[in-house]
């Protein structure tokens, strides 16, 4: 029987191009996919209009591409995908397992980003709400007991969530209008057959809430594994708001053989002036995910060390 084709993908949010951090992500679930002759796919994350920079679409894509990350099939944009959010969110509503949420942004302050379930029973109207999935509903419905969802990933090893604890029912659809990044990340994982997700350890916390709604909905779940996050030498992750720098707009093959050392993969010293087609090559033959411990969730990336 034949195995079947392995697919991963990159789904960046245009809040800015890539740094160091998004490129490990990048390389990653490149490598991953490619090394077992899958594809590869690139979805553009670009349905949070207040953080998008304009621009920032057209550049990540060309920094793919220079660093010889060339993506299968056509580049999604979730912008077009809106009429089929709201789909499911229907099919959802038919199902009783979302319900609108009035609650202000200061009461949601003083809860620690659990969510109470106050609006569960309030049968308020859809407007000028926020829309949340009711975990407990949604438990009761695909015959689970216990809240607790668990599964093995990739890097991190087993992992595992209380959903009533460490999630609470969360949004799907925002008071201002906009799908949330849970909902539209199950729904094109599951359009685009993804069989693989390979991303940063920020993410691990919320694969649990996808599970969940995989489950719902009756999609399969992905494999995941959650590569350590860069971060700066205080500590936090890199990313636009820390001042992550971009990636520098020459040696791109230095760029990908770095990527490729911090994923514990060992290069060798001579690929590190080697063109970016043969930094790929030597990564899509060697790529062994194992190789990157999950011990540590953060490691501190190179523009960082000196
Ligand atoms: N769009 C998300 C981000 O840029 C990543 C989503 C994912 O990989 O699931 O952080």
């Amino acid at each position: 029987m034949s195995q079947a084709l392995s697919i991963g993908r990159f789904a960046p949010s245009p809040s800015g191009p890539l740094h160091f951090g998004s490129l490990l992500a990048a390389v990653a679930s490149f490598l991953q996919a490619k090394h077992q002759g899958g594809k590869w796919l690139v979805r553009i994350e670009d349905i949070d209009p207040p953080r998008e920079v304009a621009g920032a679409s057209d550049t990540i894509l060309q920094q793919l591409e220079h660093h010889g990350l060339l993506w299968d099939d056509t580049v999604i944009y979730q912008s077009n995908q809106l009429a089929h959010y709201f789909e499911i969110l229907d099919h959802l509503k038919d199902q009783h397992l979302i319900y609108p949420c009035g609650c202000t942004r200061q009461r949601l302050n003083t809860l620690n980003g659990v969510y109470d379930a106050k609006c569960h029973t309030l049968n308020l109207s859809d407007e000028n709400t926020s829309i949340r999935l009711s975990v407990n509903d949604s438990l009761k419905t695909i015959g689970l007991e216990n809240d607790t969802v668990t599964f093995n990933d990739g890097i991190m090893g087993n992992y595992f969530q209380s959903l009533n604890q460490d999630a609470g029912d969360f949004v799907l659809r925002r008071r201002d209008g906009l799908i949330s990044y849970q909902l539209a990340v199950v729904i094109d994982d599951h359009l685009q057959g993804i069989t693989e997700i390979v991303r940063g350890a920020d993410l691990l916390d919320s694969s649990p809430r996808q599970i969940l709604l995989q489950q719902c909905l009756g999609y399969k779940t992905p494999y995941y594994a959650h590569i350590p996050l860069a971060v700066n030498n205080l500590g936090q992750k890199l990313s636009k708001q820390h001042h992550a720098k971009q990636l520098p707009k020459k040696n791109e093959q230095e760029q990908l053989w770095l990527a490729l050392k911090w994923l514990q993969q060992k290069p060798p010293m001579e690929l590190r002036k080697s063109p970016v087609e043969e930094v790929i090559k030597w990564g899509i033959t060697h790529w062994d995910i194992s190789k990157i411990s999950g011990n540590t969730t953060e490691i501190i990336a190179p523009e960082n060390l000196k």
